[in-house]
This record gives C-alpha cells, sequence and structure tokens, in this order.
C-alpha cells in the first residue's frame, strides 16, 4: 500500500456477535469510521443463539434481593473456577470494567431485573435477558450511530505490512479477494470453533462426539488468521462441553423457538444412561457433567424427573423453561415410571430401582450411592421422584463454546508467542484465549465480549497517528 492511499476505515470489527458489536459501537462513538463484518446471513453468532445470562457483581437487582456481592468476590469466583491457571490480569480487567459494562448496557435499553444462581458462582449473579433482544438493540445503535455493517461477507485473510516484529494488520481480505484497509487496526471477534471439526480433532479430540452448537460461523476462521501472524494460543486443552443438549438436534426451523440447553438436575432431577443408570453427582458443574455424559454408552443420557421439578419450570433463564421442551417434543412425559421407561426405550426394572435408591438416600434411609447432597454445587436438598406424571430429556453433552485461543494483553492486543503485541491486532469474546484458565463461569462469556470489545476500540482509536502513516511505506 502506497502512503498517500487513503485506508477505508479506520477500523474493522470482523464477527458480528456480542464482542463484535460491542467494539463496533465503542468504535464510531471513539470518533471512528468502523465496519463491522459478518460472515453468514445473519448477525449474532452464538451470541443470540445463548442463555443470555450476563455475570455481574453489585448491581442494583443483587441489592434488592440481598445478595452481597462484589467485584473482588466475582474476580476470585473466576480465578476459582479456572483453578488459579487463567490469566489474572485479564480476569482484573473484567472484575474492574463490569460494572461499566452493566451500565453501558442498560444505556442502551437492556433491563436487568432478574437474578439467578449459576455454575462457578459463590451468589446469585446471572443477570437473565433475552439475547435477541439485546443483540438487535445494539446492532440498531450500531447502524444508528454510524457503523458500516456487511452480512454475507466472510473474511479469509488478514492484510499485512512489514516483516517480522514490524508486521502491522493493515486490513481484510475478503472471500472472492475483495480487500479492505484500515488505518487503527482490525479487531477479531469471530467466536469459538465450536464448528471446525478439524480444530476439535487437534486441540480437544476428547469432545469429538459432543454436539456441535453455537454460531453456525464459528469454525474458528480468526484464530486461523491471528495463528498464521503467529499468535499465542492459550487455554486450548481446556475447552469443555456442556451437559444438557437434546440428543437429537432439533429442526432449524424452530431452533430459535425452544430452549437449546435444559438443566433440569439443578431443580431436582437425577441423571441415567441408557441401561437405566445413574452415572454421576448431579449437583456437580454441567460442564463436569458433560465429560461423564460422553463416556456412556453413545454419549446418550437422560434427565428423569417429576411433576414437583416440572411445576418450576419458567421462561427465563431458558435451562430451565421445561414448558417449552415439553411443547416441542423435547421432553417425554409419562404417566408411569414403567410408561416412561418404555418412551425413552430404557430397562424398566433398572430405571425403578434406581429411583427408588434415589428416593431412599433423599428420604436418610441410606447414603447416596454417588454423593449427591444438594441440588446445585451445595445450595437446595434433593428431594425424592414421586409425584407422577413423570417426565425424561434424552440429552448429552453439546459443544457450545470453546472459550479458548487468542492470548491478548489488557488491552485486547493479540499476543505473539513471544509475548508482544502484534501491532494493528486486537481481539475479543470467546476467541480469547488465556482469561477463563481451566474452567468456566458461568455467564462470563458475554460479558467479557461487550468489555474486551470496548476496550480493543478504545485503545485502538486512542493512537495520535494513524499505524499506515507511521510505517511510511
Ligand atoms: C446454547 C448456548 C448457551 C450459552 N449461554 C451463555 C450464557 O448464558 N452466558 C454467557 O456468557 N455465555 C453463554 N454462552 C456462550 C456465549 O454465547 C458465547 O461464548 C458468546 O456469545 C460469544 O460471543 P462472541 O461475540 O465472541 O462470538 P459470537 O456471538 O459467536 O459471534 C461471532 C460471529 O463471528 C462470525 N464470524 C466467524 N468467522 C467469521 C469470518 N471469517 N468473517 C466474518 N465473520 C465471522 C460468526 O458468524 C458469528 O456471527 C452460550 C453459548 C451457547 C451456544
Amino acid at each position: 500500500m502506497n502512503a498517500s492511499q487513503k485506508t477505508d476505515f479506520d477500523l474493522i470489527v470482523v464477527g458480528a456477535g456480542m464482542a463484535g458489536h460491542s467494539a463496533a459501537l465503542e468504535g464510531v462513538r471513539c470518533g471512528g469510521r468502523v465496519l463491522l463484518l459478518e460472515k453468514t446471513a445473519r448477525f449474532g453468532g452464538s451470541s443470540r443463539m445463548c442463555g443470555g445470562a450476563f455475570a455481574f457483581a453489585g448491581t442494583q437487582v443483587q441489592k434488592e434481593n440481598n445478595i452481597p456481592d462484589s467485584a473482588q468476590l466475582l474476580e476470585e469466583d473466576l480465578l476459582k473456577a479456572g483453578k488459579y491457571r487463567n490469566d489474572s490480569k485479564l480476569v482484573h480487567v473484567y472484575a474492574e470494567k463490569q460494572f461499566e459494562a452493566y451500565e453501558w448496557l442498560q444505556d442502551l435499553g437492556v433491563v436487568f431485573d432478574k437474578v439467578s444462581l449459576s455454575g462457578s458462582q459463590s451468589v446469585p449473579r446471572n443477570h437473565n435477558v433475552d439475547p435477541v433482544a439485546v443483540l438487535e438493540s445494539l446492532h440498531e445503535h450500531c447502524l444508528r450511530e454510524g457503523v458500516i455493517f456487511r452480512s454475507n461477507a466472510p473474511v479469509v485473510r488478514l492484510l499485512t505490512d512489514g516483516h517480522g516484529e514490524e508486521t502491522v494488520v493493515t486490513g481484510v481480505m475478503l472471500d472472492g479477494g475483495e480487500r479492505l484497509t484500515s488505518s487503527r487496526g482490525v479487531v477479531l471477534a469471530t467466536g469459538g470453533f465450536s464448528r471446525a471439526a478439524d480444530l476439535v480433532e487437534r486441540f480437544v479430540p476428547h469432545l469429538r462426539n459432543a454436539r456441535a452448537m453455537g454460531g453456525y460461523g464459528n469454525t474458528g476462521d480468526g484464530l486461523r488468521m491471528a495463528w498464521a501472524l503467529g499468535a499465542d494460543l492459550r487455554d486450548m486443552a481446556n475447552a469443555k462441553g456442556t451437559f444438557g443438549a437434546p440428543y437429537e438436534a432439533p429442526d432449524q426451523a424452530i431452533e430459535d423457538d425452544v430452549p437449546r440447553l435444559i438443566s433440569a438436575m439443578y431443580r431436582g432431577a437425577i441423571v441415567v444412561n441408557k441401561l437405566g443408570r445413574r452415572f454421576v453427582d448431579e449437583s456437580i458443574s454441567y460442564k463436569n457433567i458433560g465429560d461423564r455424559c460422553l463416556e456412556q454408552p453413545d454419549a446418550l443420557a437422560f434427565q428423569v424427573f417429576d411433576q414437583s421439578v416440572m411445576d418450576q419450570s419458567e421462561p427465563l433463564p431458558t435451562v430451565v423453561n421445561f414448558k417449552a421442551a415439553l411443547e416441542a417434543g423435547m421432553i417425554k412425559k409419562a404417566a408411569s415410571i414403567d410408561e416412561l421407561a418404555h418412551e425413552l426405550n430404557v430397562d424398566s426394572d433398572a430405571l425403578k430401582e434406581t429411583i427408588e435408591r434415589y428416593n431412599r438416600a433423599c428420604h436418610g434411609e441410606q447414603e447416596d450411592e454417588y454423593g449427591r447432597s444438594s441440588l446445585s454445587t451445595g445450595y437446595g436438598k434433593p428431594t425424592p421422584m414421586i409425584k407422577a406424571p413423570f417426565y425424561g430429556y434424552p440429552c448429552t453433552t453439546g459443544l457450545t463454546s470453546t472459550y479458548c485461543g487468542l492470548h491478548t494483553d489488557e488491552n485486547a492486543r493479540v499476543l505473539n508467542v513471544y509475548d508482544e503485541p502484534i501491532n494493528g491486532l486486537y481481539a475479543t469474546g470467546e476467541i480469547m484465549g488465556g482469561f477463563h484458565g481451566e474452567s468456566y463461569m458461568s455467564g462470563s462469556s458475554l460479558a467479557k465480549g461487550c468489555i474486551f470489545g470496548r476496550i480493543a476500540a478504545q485503545h485502538a482509536l486512542a493512537s495520535s497517528a494513524t499505524r499506515l502513516d507511521r510505517l511510511e511505506i
């Protein structure tokens, strides 16, 4: 590129999910000319399909419910969930900036009026919202405030100038060869690689039988493009599946209208395999139940419960919307355990015996065979399964998200294998590695994408001279 040539944009953001929209909106608000590119026909990626839980601390709804939370406690929970193998600098940024992100989303019209407890949280801090509404609102703000958006625009390569340490990312090339340049950088927000069978095989082969879920465009494109420039990768071996995905994927036409995951075990369901036997303490993290499920015959499990659990169905969070799953035919209903076993094609005597043993443990007549003593991570008491009708949900482990990938610094700059920033290259959202460490605290992905997306745009647009001008090529 010639120095006298003007660049097309100040900032190019690749991928239009939560992370990409946050970067793009912040970019125009910082005065930049911003292009947001989306590979598929529909923006939103996994963000649009997800449970809509944001992990924030110190919020109004927590105060109203007397939940004593703080940024410090949230930071400690994130580190504890990651077994202290996270990049603590990134976790600290989340803790410092999360309340600002919460207020920023509220200013866009997002209403956080419901809070619930979920995996690895020591107090309830998942703020549940409708993810589609949040994405639509972000998108509308982006367009209104001047972001240029293009769908069906897959980025296939990063453009660079210079060599070695002097390499600067100067833009992107689209499928078909169109080149678009940016003066202040490129933000990769292309999500994870749950839909890339080759990357799953390479990095997490133990998840090859997990059902691929998440955004249909999430094939690790950004990861590959940055990797080609020497980017460092973090947490790759730590990707985990999520228990509770439907065994048979619902038709794509109705996918948006039904819960993508169901977690009845935290409301009192037991989990059995196709032999009608339990295989796990159902109160542990859904990530760890997911690992155990993959070891069962055909990786098939059933969440089995009675009417008292069905009565706890609620629209949000969607993982407890048992009624919607029942209406969509994902959950089977039967008048007796015998009939349920028949519906599920499970041995009836084995299932009856399993339930009887579980009920005896609930009544304190014997030890629970898997050591279950709560509904979820120490909260709630297991309840006997006695109230007909009975329900069974055939399910498996889904690979919803990968939560590993490009290592970044606190300013969301992608670092190379020598721990040096790659000039002009940023990453935010699920594509980032290093943040979660060994495991994931529920609700931290959406918020992370928002926090680091905004930081990426602020940092990129704060530099006083354009990178291309400085290069004098
Ligand atoms: C069923 C389910 C439930 C979940 N529940 C929660 C939850 O409640 N809370 C939470 O915090 N997290 C949850 N997660 C995880 C969370 O949704 C994701 O990690 C997060 O939304 C990722 O956001 P993102 O913006 O980084 O990526 P995405 O939202 O996936 O967006 C990435 C976008 O980039 C596009 N793209 C990919 N490659 C290219 C390319 N080459 N060129 C242009 N565009 C490209 C994709 O098409 C996609 O639209 C859930 C995930 C799933 C699947």
